[in-house]
């Protein structure tokens, strides 16, 4: 077959003519997906792919989103899992557990906050200490959202406490029914039960299921939380394809239009917010048509997509009112997206829901804090912060 755009595009066309049954469960379409190679073109053959270049990906994109057609997993602590493992796992690994992630058979959790290592993420002190071929893992993780739906987590460790903090740590699968694990349920304050609270108590993971060398697993935590940053960028990402302004502009204008001028005044300011990060995600996209990854402006974007998130669900509390609060007044009806992992979808079916549930977007894959201080290091050339620059130990910095 040619690789231009056109023969891409009558490629795809014909296969999902013959394929595309609405009648499948997801987990039956995407299951047929990944057999077809029409999953994740820019992987390497070998594992499911089609070596397509992020042009010939975007143009498969195109396609099933004209034709309103559900792909697999575009984001989600299952697909940041599978990005660290097809870059950094072994062919073991790759080959053990990249399909069913793609098939939506296996949800994965991040095991990555601890209840006193957050933004400072390297600081965490969730020990693994090898014995011959496993570690024996001690501590807890905090925040671990759909852990209690999740058959595998990524979760990394402190196993060298004699080096600077970020040295000493290493990256690991967990799967989530392994002894010596414990889960604790927290409801958030819009009722739903997301996230939990995990324990470990001598739990033992065998050596293969670290993914790259000892010590090693800062870097592959960077590119991990690298990715979430870029997948969370997008207005309303916490939430998948959550509203946007547009939603909310819908709903006011079906419920008989503003004549408040000041109201009116802060619907037009959410308008140009959202063109501004309109504008900011196609510089984003035309930068990886030209093969640049992407880098602090990840940051950027993801700053002011959750401010403006936060603006759309204050307005849509402000003009819905106690009608809001009615379970079909919101956007979402259930997002595919998101059949078993994510949280929210339980939580907020109302723009009341989603009013209670927008703090987390300033805080959830890293605070705005944390997102401005990215952008004043690695795109203002500011000093960095100063813990960085200690030589201190990861043991000497706690005593
Ligand atoms: C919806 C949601 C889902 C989440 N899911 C997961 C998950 O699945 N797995 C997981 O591991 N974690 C998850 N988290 C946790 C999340 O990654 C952390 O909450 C986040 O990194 C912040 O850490 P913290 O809560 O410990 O706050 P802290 O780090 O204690 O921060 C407290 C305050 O201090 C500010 N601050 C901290 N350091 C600096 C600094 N250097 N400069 C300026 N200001 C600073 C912060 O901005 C914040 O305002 C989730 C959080 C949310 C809200």
């Amino acid at each position: 077959m040619s690789d231009s755009p056109e023969a891409i595009e009558q490629s795809v066309n014909a296969w999902l003519d013959d394929n595309w049954d609405p009648n499948l469960s997801l987990q039956e379409w995407r299951t047929r997906l990944v057999e077809g190679g029409w999953s994740t073109t820019q992987w390497p053959s070998e594992f499911f792919g089609r070596d397509f270049t992020t042009e010939q990906a975007a143009v498969v994109t195109r396609v099933f989103n004209a034709r309103g057609i559900v792909p697999v997993a575009q984001s989600g602590p299952r697909r940041l899992a599978a990005e660290t493992i097809l870059s950094m796992g072994n062919h073991d690994q790759k080959s053990r557990y990249l399909r069913p992630i793609l098939t939506g058979e296996h949800s994965w959790c991040q095991l990555f906050s601890e209840p006193d290592s957050g933004s400072d993420l390297a600081s965490l002190a969730t020990r693994a200490v090898r014995d011959g071929d496993r570690y024996i893992v001690n501590g807890s993780k905090i925040w671990s959202s759909g852990a209690h739906r999740s058959q595998l987590g990524i979760l990394i460790a402190r196993t060298d406490p004699d080096v600077p903090k970020h040295r000493g740590v290493s990256y690991f699968i967990c799967p989530m029914d392994t002894p010596g694990l414990e889960l604790q349920p927290i409801v958030d304050m819009t009722t739903a039960y997301s996230f939990n609270q995990t324990f470990f108590t001598d739990m033992e993971l065998p050596v293969e299921n670290r993914i790259g060398e000892e010590n090693d697993g800062w870097r592959l935590a960077k590119v991990t939380l690298g990715n979430e940053r870029v997948s969370l960028s997008g207005e309303g990402a916490l939430w998948g394809s959550g509203p946007s302004a547009v939603d909310l502009l819908n709903t006011v204008r079906d419920a008989g239009g503003i004549s408040d001028p000041m109201l009116r005044d802060r619907a037009a300011r959410l308008h140009i917010e959202g063109e501004v990060l309109r504008l900011i995600r196609l510089r984003t996209l035309s930068a990886r048509l030209q093969g640049r990854q992407p880098g602090p402006e990840a940051s950027v974007r993801k700053a002011l997509a959750d401010e403006h998130g936060q603006n759309i669900m204050e307005l849509a509390k402000d003009l819905t009112g106690t009608h809001g609060m009615l379970t079909d007044t919101g956007p979402l009806g259930g997002d595919p997206e998101f059949p078993t992992t994510h949280s929210v979808v339980e939580g907020w079916q109302n723009w009341h829901g989603g009013f209670l549930f927008s703090p987390a977007l300033t805080i959830g894959g890293g605070t705005s804090e944390v997102q401005r201080n990215i952008v004043a290091e690695r795109v203002l050339g500011l000093p960095h912060d100063v813990d960085v620059q200690s030589g201190q130990s990861w043991s000497e910095s706690r005593s």
